[in-house]
């Protein structure tokens, strides 16, 4: 059987699933494990969306909802729209696409482009972001630009790939790219004809910071983004939907590349049968603006947990360098001595503490040293954590 060559150049095992193994293996020792690897929502599901569901379910006692829109319903983008626009930017709903998550919406859209194509990402970075255009196509190249930002435009100047791969608020360093580097970015792309492919899963963090000043939420609030920009976005962290799995992809009619709107049209019609009714009306009710508040209630305590893991692992020595539009601590040991490398770390804090955090290589070569922790986790689970971690590093 042929088997796609580029997947076997991955590692055997998804980052998060190597992190559950040797936790696995950690679960006898008599110690309550802390999960504060993976980054998943563990607030209760606030009760107009659960009510919207379960209303939407019972009436398929009644009559049966079959097959819908590849893309979803309209009220459901007109809504989706509603929340992505701003004062400096609108959405149109036709440039909706909703689907099952941010995750696979990224697959469906990479197997759009050449077996060949030239990637360039920020780093470090999602996982995912890289897996996914080894799983997919057969000979992709990957670049994973430097830190410096003066200096990835400067590379990707001299050396433009076909595709840029961004977050903002970026995983796992909560960077968010200030709006004169952006443009930047933006313009550099419309001269040299890479597309910009964002990933906005954390952008609800970042819009109810009290901190955001003009940062900006959408790419499409800089001029000329509308040639240029495909936008993912998810409710899975904003508001709890990693288990119910609902996405979009803004996929505006002009873009330059003459055929690529209608394709990926065609291409979602092809491999995608909608999203699950239950999880659209579920959104419908999570999107509905008269539960904005709550919604943010329950983001900005993930705010403020990892701020307490912070300050605490700041004050044990660590040096933490994530910023506070993040659920995630993005850190590294203070003293030059006590370095090692991230999987060590990771073992270190695993067999210390019992707590589960997620090596920083796993998110590029640009984060060997540093551990993540996740402000997702419960609150008893923190307290926990910080109540456990007593030594300096
Ligand atoms: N994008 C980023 C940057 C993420 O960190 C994650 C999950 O951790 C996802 C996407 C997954 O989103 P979804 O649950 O919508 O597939």
């Amino acid at each position: 059987m042929p088997l796609n060559p580029s997947i076997l150049s991955l590692p055997p095992s998804y980052l998060f699933s190597e992190i559950a193994k040797r936790a696995k293996e950690k679960q006898n020792s008599g110690q309550k494990l802390l999960p504060l690897g993976i980054g998943d929502v563990t607030a209760a599901l606030l009760p107009p969306i659960a009510k919207a569901m379960s209303e939407c379910a019972s009436s398929m006692q009644e009559e049966i909802i079959g097959y819908q829109s590849e893309s979803g319903t309209s009220l459901l983008k007109e809504r989706v729209a509603q929340f992505v626009s701003s004062p400096k930017t609108t959405i149109c709903p036709s440039w909706i696409h909703i689907q099952d998550g941010a995750k696979p919406i990224f697959a469906r859209l990479l197997s759009i482009f050449g077996r060949k194509t030239r990637f360039a990402s920020f780093t470090p970075a999602y996982p995912a972001f890289y897996d996914a255009a080894f799983s997919i196509l057969e000979e992709p190249s990957y670049t994973h630009l430097p830190p410096c930002l003066d200096t990835a435009l400067k590379q990707l100047e001299e050396s433009p790939p076909e595709v840029v791969i961004l977050c903002s608020p970026n995983n796992p360093t909560g960077e968010v790219f200030s709006k004169d580097f952006l443009q930047r970015l933006v313009t550099l792309a419309n001269r040299k004809n890479f597309l910009i492919l964002h990933d906005a899963a954390y952008r609800f963090f970042l819009e109810i910071s009290p901190q955001k000043g003009d940062l900006p939420a959408s790419l499409y609030e800089l001029e000329g983004a509308d040639s240029v920009v495909i936008e993912i976005g998810s409710l899975s962290k904003s508001h709890g939907f990693t288990g119910l799995r609902l996405g979009w992809a803004i996929i505006p009619p002009d873009l330059k590349w003459p055929s690529l709107a209608s394709s990926l049209t065609r291409l979602f019609a092809s491999t995608f049968n909608g999203a699950c009714c239950i999880a659209q009306a579920g959104a419908l009710a999570a999107l509905d603006p008269v539960n904005r508040e709550e919604a943010k209630k329950i983001a900005l305590t993930y705010l403020k947990r990892a701020n307490l893991l912070a300050r605490h692992f700041e004050q044990k020595g660590w040096v933490i360098e994530s910023s506070p539009f993040t659920p995630f601590v993005w850190m590294r040991p203070g003293k030059e001595s006590l370095k090692k490398d991230s999987w060590e770390l990771f073992d270190l804090l695993l067999e210390r503490y019992a707590i589960i955090s997620t090596p920083g290589v796993g998110f590029g070569p640009q984060g060997e040293g540093y551990l993540r922790l996740s402000g997702f986790a419960k609150q008893g689970d923190v307290d926990l954590a910080i109540e456990r971690v007593q030594d300096v590093l």
